[in-house]
């Protein structure tokens, strides 16, 4: 913060130069990135990141502090002793067991001193008869995968997947204590502080995210081993992120290119008609038949398709779905129709409709058909089109 007064000094004498301007440009990064605690890991989370990747790594001198530090963030003792159950399927017995001890007298030292830390939830023991289910189970709620097939480490040693389902993900991760959330944040903690897992980070902060922790909340973690533990490391996991939320948006736009599923109707066939100008698609609702005179169906205009001047015998009612198009009567002046409009459109009355010159246009149109069908006239125009 320091460093806006000396910024601002630099405004008011320089006239903005590009050089000035990603220098602000950066210190507005750096600062934005120190205001995000807001939105990014709590102090609690934090604490249970560095307490995992210190434990992770053996470093024991400075997890002392870091425990000290999580409890007096509110940790309970439980959830502090889980984590370091939980890290020993990722970092080993040796490495957990190293902590426990460092653990112990930290407890002691603080209960000394009068301080009264919470003990908290209780562990649950998982008593299934199909553990190797309850872990697939758990690992398709984690991943939102089912019955994923069994390839590389799993169909070489096949008793390895086995014990990861059976122990890592029931009996570990069933425990309670923490919550899927926090042991996600502890194992992308301890698996990138601990370096080259690359598929087993990527795979666990794509889980970390669809389990709702935000790309800013997975950064407070990579910023923290940064700084604390291994700035190689953690730039390897930056990387990795950036990869994981750049094939997201990437997934995500190519779904929305081809999937209609927002639409509420499909766009439907061409129409293949003289009394339509440029292109437009159909989709029938309704027919008219004996029982219900009235039709109904979709039409999707294309930028600057619209129809020729007709009239109904028993007028129309349009509904627009989406975009933005024109209507007009004739004698009136044209109209422009959004979303949600209605237009009521008297029978025997010519008019037009269609999109509007640079968007789509799609609308719901319903046409009495008791007294004959739509009449048609002439095209419309450029300059009708164009003008008001
Ligand atoms: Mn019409």
């Amino acid at each position: 913060m320091r460093k806006w007064p000396l910024l601002n000094k630099y405004i008011f004498k320089m006239k903005t130069s590009p050089i000035l301007l990603s220098f602000i440009f950066i210190q507005t990064l750096i600062l934005s990135g120190h205001s995000q605690t807001k939105s990014g890991l709590s102090d609690a989370e934090l604490s249970m990141a560095k307490i995992s990747a210190l434990t992770a790594i053996g470093d024991l001198d400075n997890l002392d502090a870091a425990l000290n530090k999580g409890l007096d963030n509110g940790l309970t003792i439980n959830q502090i002793k889980e984590e370091l159950v939980h890290l020993y399927a990722y970092s080993g017995f040796p490495r957990s067991l190293m902590a426990i001890n460092t653990l112990i007298p930290v407890l002691e030292k603080r209960k000394k001193d009068g301080i009264e830390d919470k003990v908290g939830e209780e562990p649950t023991a998982v008593e299934v008869d199909d553990k190797y289910q309850l872990g697939k189970d758990v690992l398709a709620d984690l991943t939102g995968v089912k019955d994923r097939p069994k390839t590389g480490y799993a169909e070489a040693v096949p008793i390895i997947e086995v014990f990861l389902k059976e122990h890592l993900f029931a009996d570990i991760f069933k425990r309670g204590v923490l919550t899927y959330r926090e042991r996600e944040i502890i194992t992308v903690s301890a698996l990138i502080s601990l370096g080259n897992l690359e598929p087993m980070a990527r795979g666990h902060m794509s889980i970390s995210m669809r389990l709702g922790i935000s790309e800013s909340q997975i950064s407070d973690i990579l910023n923290m081993i940064a700084k604390e533990i291994d700035l190689e490391r953690a730039n390897k996991g930056k990387v990795l992120l950036s990869e994981i939320t750049l094939n997201k948006a990437l997934n995500s736009s190519i779904k929305t290119k081809n999937d209609d599923s927002d639409k509420i109707f499909p766009k439907g066939e061409k129409i293949n008609t003289p009394v339509f100008t440029g292109t437009a698609w159909l989709t029938s609702l309704v027919e008219a038949d004996d029982v219900n005179t009235i039709a109904a169906g979709v039409v999707t205009f294309k930028p600057g398709a619209r129809t020729f001047w007709h009239q109904h015998p028993a007028g129309q009612i349009i509904l627009v779905l989406s975009g933005e198009g024109y209507y007009q009567e004739e004698g009136g002046s044209k109209k422009t129709l959004q979303k949600g409009d209605v237009i009521k459109c008297p029978p025997n009355l010519a008019h037009w409709h269609g999109a509007s010159l640079d968007r789509e246009f799609v609308q719901i149109a319903i046409t009495g058909r008791e007294n004959g069908p739509t009449q048609w006239f002439k095209g419309v125009s450029d300059k009708q089109y164009l003008g008001n």
